[in-house]
């Protein structure tokens, strides 16, 4: 049995470990993927302190650092349930997809999340050379660049203000006959210069020459016609997936299924704690993933010393 157990390997995931074993106390990490969605990062440019890195470097790191302490380190596990514990002091059970039964006096969650995909030719192709999904990491990439984003919700909104003051030209390509952002920030995208807004427009496909994206094939829905925009990179802004459907019923997940976590990472149930992408905290980057990670587990130390063992 562990003090703390923690599922995910992210950087929320690993950071918490970190700070945890510290304590010198039994720490274990259950992850389906050791590194997470940093395994899937090409340029990594604000990590602060470091200028430059890429994602599986990042993670090669993050791994060494974990492996300086007494850390349990069980790869390639899916976690499919968990139990928390009946009694203050008590033992939570994660069950494994393998059947296995991992016990923790508290648990931290740190599964992440996942960018809802648009699904259509040339968007895996060219994801990370042309295809993105996160303005605060790669807009300055395309600095002066003609780039879409297709997404007319708060999200989608907030990405071209954000890059219409670093791009060149944005054009917003919305699915819906309206957009679905808040009315001030639909005031403020009408109002830059450099933004053009398509409404009933379902992106087709994604194209490229080969290397990178040179533009984007829409359907307009409402006469049928198909049309192409010439361009260099496209956001996609549809959606933010946290990886939590397996604590349905189990925790307070918002209505966006994010784990709702205090300004401890304390979630509705005692001695579980979440940090990281999977939770209500705002903004999702490798930095303050880690910054929860660490607190999450500052937080379950915290829990342990002020309750007795079963
Ligand atoms: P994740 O990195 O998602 O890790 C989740 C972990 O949980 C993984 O180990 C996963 O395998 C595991 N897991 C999930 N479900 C289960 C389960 N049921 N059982 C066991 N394990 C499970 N951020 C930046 O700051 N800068 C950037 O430049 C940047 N670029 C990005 C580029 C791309 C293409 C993407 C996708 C993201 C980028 N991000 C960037 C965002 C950043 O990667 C995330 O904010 C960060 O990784 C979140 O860390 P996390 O630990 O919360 O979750």
């Amino acid at each position: 049995p562990f003090d703390v157990l923690i599922v995910g390997g992210g950087p929320a995931g690993a950071a918490a470990s970190i700070y945890a074993a510290r304590k010198g106390i039994a720490t274990g990490i259950v992850a389906e993927r050791f590194g997470g969605q940093v395994m899937d990062t090409m340029a990594i440019e604000n990590f602060i302190s470091v200028k430059e890195t890429e994602g599986p470097k990042l993670v090669a790191a993050l791994e060494e650092h974990v492996k300086q302490y007494e850390v349990d380190v069980m790869n390639l596990q899916r976690a499919e349930s968990l139990k928390p514990a009946a009694n203050p002091g008590g033992y939570a059970e994660v069950t494994l997809t393998n059947g296995a039964v991992l016990k923790g006096r508290t648990v931290i969650l740190a599964t992440g999340a996942r960018w809802r995909e648009l699904g259509v030719p040339g968007e895996q192709e060219y994801r990370g050379r042309g295809v993105a999904y996160c303005p605060h990491c790669d807009g300055p990439l395309f600095k002066g660049k003609h780039v879409a984003v297709i997404g007319g919700g708060n999200s989608g909104v907030e990405a071209a203000i954000d890059l219409a003051g670093i791009v060149g030209k944005v054009t917003l390509l919305e699915f819906a006959d309206t957009l679905r952002a808040d009315a001030v920030l639909q005031a403020k995208l009408r109002s830059l210069p450099n933004v053009t807004i398509v409404t009933n427009a379902q992106t087709t496909e994604v194209t490229g020459d080969g290397q990178r994206v040179n533009g984007l094939v829409y359907t307009d829905r409402a006469s049928g016609e198909s049309h192409t925009v010439a361009l260099e990179g496209v956001f996609v802004q549809i959606g933010l997936l946290p990886n939590t459907d397996w604590l349905k019923g189990t925790i307070e997940l918002s209505r966006f299924g994010e784990i709702v976590v205090d300004a401890k990472g304390q979630t509705s149930a005692p001695g579980i704690f979440a940090a990281g992408d999977c939770t209500t905290v705002p903004y999702k980057q490798i930095i303050i993933a880690m910054g929860e990670g660490s607190k999450a587990a500052l937080s379950a130390f915290d829990h342990l010393i002020r309750s007795t063992p079963e």
